[in-house]
């Protein structure tokens, strides 16, 4: 099969366009013929190397992946061959404590797909069924490859974690990423009374009212903590969706409302910001770490997006040979929404 993969951790030039064999479906496990795929922030950091997660060269990434069921392992039942299907990104083990429990990505041995085992940048992959969803039957293959990682992140984030209430108000920083384009549709859909988000781009500002935010602040220009201040009569947000990190931490406390909400789903502009615990403890805050999510999440992340209740969104579609052009997009930062890439296109 045709694959993207690489022999050793680096920038873009270690990714290859080739052959790789073609995997077998082992014992409950569902051999998928992809159709698309989509990238994640996850896969450059898996490119460049995440110190303590060594991964079995030649690697093949992605963890959002689409296409027809090919042929089922031993003691698979189903989906039938010739079903169109999406994968859960997300592994686990099925038998510690918090699998029990249904958690998976509480798993002490969580994994996922292209991070810690061979992902979805290849003409085929085999995954356990577990892991296989029916695909929305109104979505073409681009927009099904785009959303179950980040759906299912900003469903956690919002619906479980911060457990986000109608009437409520939410702060999305650095709209654009595959996160907060969910974070604001899944803000607006649980009754949300105002959602804002920042953005340095006016046309991402413009895109973002768009799919439902309500107000759009520039963050160069405005010190976003003290804007969200003033919107709000200085009272702040209720939930605040932060995976900007270092860059964003500080603003995060300050528009926070009392007893406010800030969760956390990754760092992408540095891990260790300057922290402000008096404000944590004076505002009676509550700081909330998320991480992909269940089955019973992702069901119900799916369900909306069958309904047509949120809409994945797609910025470009490159076809699996120019994967590092879409690195490069992805890299560059000046997408909104999902950078996707076509098996035979
Ligand atoms: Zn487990």
């Amino acid at each position: 099969m045709k694959a993207v993969f690489f022999t050793a951790h680096g920038g873009n030039d270690v990714l290859t366009f080739g052959e790789r064999p073609d995997p077998v479906p082992g014992a409950g496990e569902v051999l998928v013929r992809i159709e698309a795929a989509a990238l994640n922030r996850l896969d450059l950091f898996v490119r460049d190397g995440i110190p303590g997660v060594p991964v079995a060269f030649p690697h093949v990434p992605g963890a959002d992946g689409t296409g027809v069921v090919e042929a089922l392992g031993t003691g698979v039942k189903g989906p039938a061959p010739g079903s169109r299907v999406v994968l859960q990104p997300g592994l686990s083990c099925g038998t510690c404590e918090f699998c029990v429990a249904g958690e998976r990505s509480l798993c002490v041995s969580f994994r996922i797909l292209g991070e810690h085992v061979p992902g979805t940048f290849a003409e085929k992959i085999a995954v356990p069924h577990a892991n296989v969803y029916p695909a929305p039957r109104r979505l073409s293959p681009e927009k099904a490859a785009a959303f179950p990682l980040v759906g299912l992140t900003a469903w956690r984030m919002l619906v479980t974690r911060a457990a986000l209430r109608p009437g409520e108000t939410v702060l999305v920083h650095g709209v654009g990423s595959g996160v907060s384009t969910f974070a604001v549709q899944i803000a607006k859909l649980c009754g949300a009374s105002r959602v804002f988000v920042t953005s340095s781009s006016e046309e991402k500002r413009a895109r973002a009212r768009e799919l439902g935010a309500d107000e759009a602040i520039d963050y160069t220009t405005a010190d976003v903590g003290k804007a969200i201040r003033e919107l709000t009569g200085k009272r702040g947000v209720d939930v605040v969706v932060d995976s900007v990190g270092a860059a964003t931490w500080r603003h995060s406390l300050t528009a926070a409302a009392k007893k406010g909400r800030i969760v956390t789903c990754g760092a992408t502009s540095g891990p260790n910001p300057e922290e402000e615990i008096r404000i944590i403890f004076w505002k009676q805050l509550t700081i909330l770490g998320s991480t992909m999510g269940t089955d019973s999440e992702f069901a119900a992340m799916l369900a909306a997006v069958d309904a047509g209740r949120l809409e994945p969104v797609v910025d470009t579609v490159f076809p699996l040979a120019d994967a590092r052009k879409a690195y490069e997009r992805m890299a560059s930062g000046a997408g909104f929404g999902k950078i996707v890439l076509k098996m035979n296109g």
